[in-house]
């Protein structure tokens, strides 16, 4: 069965961040897995593993999911904490794989990826995605949808056979032609930065606002991803699950987390 496994689900610092001692930092010094590396995902296509997006916690990610083999990389957009870990895969591809690793990147991010890895140039073969466009893996259609978030980037959309997912980390509510798109998907995976006050309303979404997008594009189920938890409200993962019980369809999301594509 096709799998989507969230690598990383964590804003930019990770939790614990190393210059933090909010309570919800200190909640994931003491129990490890409330601990969350940046954000990121693979798709088991069960023939082919695809990386969506590469945080800089990239191979200590692989290293926990026991995955030695990735096929490709989809990077939503050119922000650090999503493609700093393109260079994890350097001995990879040199010494294991031999043969350069399809990287579909946003249109404008090309001059920003040679400008930033001119030494990588020999390790990926570049793909800038269109929006809109699908892409097919092994049956798998991903399909990047634009996103609120300053930069070009994308959401994705990935319909398998029986299922439909929306994978939206870093965006402030939806642009109407991509909530159109994702309408009534099982499972939205959603940027949900902010506990309390968004700091960042025009490129992240808090917990409240997330939830709200969910129940507005009629998703089955929503999970909150990219969690800082310590910005503007510190919150533990602890405090955060047990006040989304009262949401039946809602899920906080956790390193590791496996969902099944039917
Ligand atoms: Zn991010
Ligand atoms: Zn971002």
């Amino acid at each position: 069965m096709p799998e989507l496994i969230l690598l990383g689900t964590g804003a930019g610092p990770g939790v614990p961040s190393f210059f933090c001692s909010c309570p919800g930092c200190r909640e994931a010094w003491q129990k490890n897995e409330y601990s969350r590396t940046r954000s990121g995902a693979a798709l088991k296509t069960g023939k082919r593993t695809l990386l969506i997006d590469a945080s800089p916690d990239l191979r200590a990610q692989l290293v926990r999911e026991k995955i030695s083999v990735v096929d490709g990389v989809f990077l939503t957009h050119w922000h650090y904490d999503h493609y700093a870990g393109l260079g994890e895969l350097e001995y990879y591809v040199k010494l294991e794989r031999r043969e350069r690793l399809p990287l579909y990147l946003p249109p404008s991010a090309v001059q920003q990826f040679n400008g930033a890895f001119p030494n990588l140039a020999e390790v990926f073969s570049l793909t800038p995605w269109r929006f809109f466009n699908g892409y097919d893996f092994d049956g798998i259609t991903l399909t990047p949808l634009p996103a609120n978030h300053g930069v070009e980037t994308a959401g994705l959309l990935v319909e398998s056979g029986g299922s439909r997912v929306a994978y939206f980390t870093d965006t402030a509510g939806l642009p109407e032609s991509s909530a159109e798109k994702v309408r009534g998907v099982d499972l939205l995976i959603c940027d949900a930065t902010f506990y309390g006050e968004n700091w960042f309303p025009e490129s992240h979404m808090s917990v409240d606002e997330a939830i709200e997008l969910g129940k507005k594009v009629e998703a089955k189920r929503t999970i909150l991803t990219h969690l800082s938890i310590h910005y503007s409200r510190a919150v533990t993962s602890e405090e955060l699950e047990e006040e989304l019980a009262e949401h039946p369809d809602v899920d906080v999301a956790r390193d590791g987390l496996r969902l099944e594509l039917l």
